[in-house]
């Protein structure tokens, strides 16, 4: 019986490790940061999305210890029902402040978020409209509407346009500003002037740039001057630059009011643990009080870009904490990733189908707890890699 069920998964399974996809989790021992402890390796870790380095900050601890004293360790129902908390609506209204908004709604995760917009505003008479280098959240979102999709090839705004004057009915633009993948930014202003001649919403997902663009680190919309009011809806995620967990959706009182009525994955969840607000307020007054940080995670990122181009490397055009080096076919990426794993650098190889098939590359990410030192380091072990 067993073989009935369990052998076509085993097949499936030799058959991403003979293609050189199969995934492996590192188990770490350390918390996170520029150096993780595996086993008995410590590694300099250049693969993390705690780019403004908050994930170990001592205040932002020590508020979500407070915040576990005072609230106990979980939310204990949705929110909707009873697990909707002071901390939660506290940093619901802060963050609102934060990103110049009327109303912010936290989700539990950005994930969720861009699936709770997206079945809220969207339905079978919508077309939806997305980049086609999207992060899988808002595929798998519009998957959910049963909305129709149509994809324009990346950053394409000449095509989306013809798309949307060839398009009747009710739209919708989403979008990564920052594409995790790539590092790239989306032409957010020339989005946000489409969304509105063609009377379509624009869903930014923020999840790279808000807390590391702007002066003010709030994000892709800072950075371009794009106002965050209709058709703009910002979501935002947490666990990232806030180095905590969590998302929320930024926008209008009629907006969020409902979101609160209808995204579905805002009502049939529980609500994040309080205690995780707590800590993302201490987070934020972080991110608005220390522009420092946002300097020197640019200047390490610029340091990095000059010192691999001088040993040969073409880097993609990227001006984000994201550098991603193009290495083609999964088993190079594996190898090259593997060399510097041996030098002490970890840096995962991204393969399809995260990525598109033939673009398989390492994803180098930057932190501002990175010394200049640490990238002189995975300078020297590129060299390494390069004349091997
Ligand atoms: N959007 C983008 C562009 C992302 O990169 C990610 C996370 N990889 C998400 C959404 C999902 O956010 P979360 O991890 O909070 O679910």
């Amino acid at each position: 019986m067993d073989s009935l069920f369990l052998k076509p998964l085993t097949e499936q399974l030799e058959r991403r490790r003979t293609e050189h996809l199969y995934r492996e989790r590192l188990i770490l021992d350390s918390p996170q940061g520029v150096e993780v402890r595996i086993g008995s390796e410590t590694l300099l870790a250049f693969c993390s999305n705690d780019y403004l380095g908050l994930a170990q900050h001592p205040a932002v601890i020590a508020a979500f210890k407070a915040g576990a004293d005072r609230y106990g360790v979980g939310a204990g129902a949705s929110h909707l029902v009873s697990g909707h908390s002071a901390a939660h609506h506290a940093l619901e209204e802060e963050l609102a402040d934060f990103v110049g908004a009327k109303r912010a709604l936290l989700f539990s995760t950005g994930y969720m978020a861009n699936l709770g917009v997206m079945s809220a505003l969207c339905g079978r008479e919508t077309t939806i409209f997305e980049d086609r280098l999207n992060h899988a959240s808002l595929i798998d979102a519009a998957r959910l509407t049963r909305a129709k999709v149509k994809r324009y090839p990346h950053a394409d705004i000449a095509r989306l346009d013809r798309l949307l004057t060839d398009t009747p009915g009710q739209k919708f633009i989403t979008t990564d500003t920052v594409f995790s993948m790539d590092g790239d930014m989306a032409p957010l202003k020339e989005l946000h002037r489409l969304a509105e001649r063609h009377g379509a919403w624009l869903l930014a997902d923020d999840a790279h740039g808000l807390g590391v663009l702007g002066k003010d680190g709030r994000g892709s919309l800072e950075r371009f001057g794009v106002p965050l009011a209709p058709p703009t809806i910002l979501m935002g995620t947490l666990g990232k630059a806030f180095g905590v967990f969590g998302a929320f959706v930024a926008g209008e009182e009629v907006l969020i009011e409902t979101l609160i009525q209808q995204a579905r994955t805002y009502i049939y969840t529980t609500a994040l643990p309080p205690a995780v607000a707590e800590a993302v307020r201490a987070s934020l007054k972080i991110v608005r009080a220390e522009s420092w940080r946002r300097e020197r995670l640019g200047a390490l990122v610029a340091r990095f870009r000059q010192g691999a181009q001088e040993l040969g490397f073409t880097l993609m055009a990227s001006e984000t904490p994201i550098q991603p080096l193009m290495l083609g076919t999964a088993e190079v990426a594996l190898d090259v990733s593997q060399k510097l794993r041996a030098q002490g650098i970890l840096v995962p190889a991204i393969r399809p189908p995260t990525v598109p098939e033939g673009s398989a590359r390492l994803r180098f990410t930057f932190s501002a707890a990175h010394e200049f030192s640490h990238v002189e380091r995975l300078l020297e072990a590129l060299a390494t890699v390069r004349q091997a």
